[in-house]
């Protein structure tokens, strides 16, 4: 399988290792693999969650050898990260709620950010001319800490996370502080996570910061979702999902089911439709998203426009305006045109909005709708899931909850639940009408866990003991200098 990026008109061709070790191409696009692969599993019974994970990277990475995959599979997957099943799917009320909240992190970003550093290391013994990796992120919360841990101490690799300063929940805020590791860093930037996607994106760009890396041997590489790396492992637990539920007798083999996925930067989704590109009997895919409504105004109307208030809630890793993997749906939406691609996304970039085609649009009419829930609305599906089936959603996933309630659809469901309701605690309390103080994290946490009746996951416990390991500080215009002082370039 060979990649091309979406703003190439020529589409020349590279291949998956270049493709992860880049991140993003030269000349701004996303890179997106050149064709889907069509893939079925032998029996939808009784799944083994790694050889899923290796028999559809095979089909990605064919310039990867079996024993690579294997090894990046069994050890992103291991028992150590996810002790419990990888993905449980459960039934709540009419829906299965896919938990892809059971890594380390406790975030669904987990189920990426375990394997793309193991991706990224073959890819760079591959091609990378034995360069070190420098791996900038921008985090809206959850990538920060799942990066950080999935990149600690991996020989070869380098990490800076800039996150938005008070734009994080204390506990995220928390969990990336506390970060070991020789090879971390992570930077609180005074702007929201647009400022530090943009801010990530222009050091991507500035051509003088990479001569001076390049001088030094080091190389930047990206383990936002923007990195083809990051997708590939996302589409296997919407299969594994499906077999879950073909397994528990919620459907028949091949019945069309519905998505519906708690949306951000549009990366989670996006996997669920190369999914059903490859095959998955997915019928439709619903983006649900909070006040920050940007996703669901393009999709039912085309326009797309970032030049609107941004909300902070109670959902954070959602709140965002411009959703870098919505250009890899857009590209296919286009008819793979690279050209109109590049035009629609220079029109955002420049005026803050552009006008989607309706050629493009009919694409997407017949299997992708879109709706948003705010926070209210959000807290009391928290609380009414809680009353009626015992369950306690976590706020990104109640935004999902009630999009899809607010649906006319008989359709059996399927809703990404992307973290656990512990790393939101206060936020999920007020909905159950528990308010509580600010500052008294372990109590919530203690609370939490003596209503839902489930133990509090150890990954948290640890975290009131670990000290705070880093407090680096900077204005949005200084993160190129930040990245300097770091790297001593
Ligand atoms: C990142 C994140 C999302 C959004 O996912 P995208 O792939 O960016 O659309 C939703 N919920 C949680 C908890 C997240 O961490």
């Amino acid at each position: 399988m060979q990649y091309v990026s979406t703003r190439d008109a020529q589409q020349q061709p590279i291949t998956a290792a270049e493709a992860i070790r880049r991140g993003i191409a030269a000349d701004g696009g996303l890179y997106v693999p050149q064709s889907f692969p069509a893939y079925m599993p032998p029996s939808w019974h009784n799944l083994d969650y790694r050889q899923l994970a290796r028999d559809i990277f095979s089909l990605y990475l064919t310039d990867f050898t079996p024993t690579e995959i294997t090894e990046i599979v069994e050890s992103a997957y291991s028992a150590t990260a996810f002790p419990q099943c990888v993905a449980p799917c459960v039934t709540v009320g009419g829906a299965q709620i896919l938990e892809l909240f059971h890594g380390p992190t406790l975030a669904f970003k987990d189920m990426a950010l375990q394997a793309l550093p193991r991706l990224l290391t073959h890819a760079v013994a591959k091609c990378g001319g034995g360069k070190e990796v420098v791996i900038l992120v921008a985090t809206s919360g959850d990538t920060g800490k799942a990066a950080l841990e999935g990149f600690k101490d991996i020989p070869g690799c380098r990490i800076i996370v800039f996150y938005p300063a008070g734009g994080v929940s204390p506990i995220q805020e928390k969990q990336m502080l506390t970060t070991g590791g020789h090879n971390t860093a992570v930077v609180a930037v005074a702007g929201n996570f647009d400022d530090c996607q943009t801010g990530v994106k222009r050091l991507f760009a500035d051509t003088a910061l990479q001569q001076r890396m390049s001088a030094a041997g080091k190389e930047f590489s990206s383990a936002n979702s923007i990195n083809f790396g990051r997708l590939l492992p996302q589409i296997v637990y919407y299969y594994y999902g499906y077999g879950q539920m073909v397994s528990s007798g919620r459907i028949q083999p091949g019945q069309q089911i519905q998505v519906v996925v708690p949306t951000g930067n549009f990366g989670n989704i996006l996997a669920a439709y190369y999914a059903r590109e490859m095959g998955l009997p997915i019928n439709r895919l619903v983006c649900a998203s909070n006040e920050n409504d940007v996703l669901t105004e393009v999709i039912q109307n085309g326009y797309y426009n970032r030049r609107r208030p941004f909300y902070k809630t109670t959902s954070p890793s959602m709140d965002i305006l411009v959703s870098s993997n919505f250009e890899r749906f857009l590209f296919e939406m286009y008819g793979r045109d690279a050209q109109a691609c590049a035009a629609a996304l220079q029109t955002l970039n420049e005026t803050g909005a552009v006008q989607i085609s309706a050629q493009a649009r009919e694409h997407w009419q017949g299997f992708l709708l879109a709706g948003s829930a705010g926070q209210a609305d959000a807290a009391a599906a928290i609380g009414s899931v809680f009353k009626q089936h015992g369950y306690v959603l976590d706020p990104h996933t109640a935004v999902g909850w009630q999009v899809w309630q607010q649906l006319p659809s008989t359709l059996p469901t399927l809703l990404a639940a992307t973290a656990s309701p512990y790393k939101f605690p206060a936020a999920v309390l007020a909905a159950l009408g528990h308010n509580m103080p600010a500052g008294s994290a372990e109590e919530q946490l203690q609370l939490l866990s003596r209503l839902s009746g489930t133990p509090l996951p150890p990954a948290l416990t640890e975290l009131q003991q670990l000290p705070l390991r880093h407090s680096r500080q900077c204005a949005i215009a200084d993160m190129g200098q930040t990245v300097t002082e770091i790297l001593s370039l």
